[in-house]
């Protein structure tokens, strides 16, 4: 009987084209996630939360900070 070395694996039929590939990636982009802008100094801060750099919550002053 004749033995055949086969790979048992799924193997892509054709080559993935360019475009083909950078249609599928197109939807891998990343984004910066849970990250607002303070209204008060424009800092990069999480959402609901008082502002590392002014101390700032809803326009009040919650934390107090240096200068
Ligand atoms: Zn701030």
């Amino acid at each position: 009987m004749l033995k055949l070395n086969i790979q048992m694996f799924a193997v892509p039929f054709r080559k993935v084209s360019k475009t083909r590939k950078r249609m599928r990636r197109s939807h891998n982009a990343l984004t910066a996630a849970g990250v607002v802008k303070c209204p008060n100094c424009g800092e990069m801060i999480k959402p609901h939360r008082v502002c590392t750099k002014c101390g700032k919550y809803k326009g009040k002053e919650v934390v107090k900070t240096e200068a």
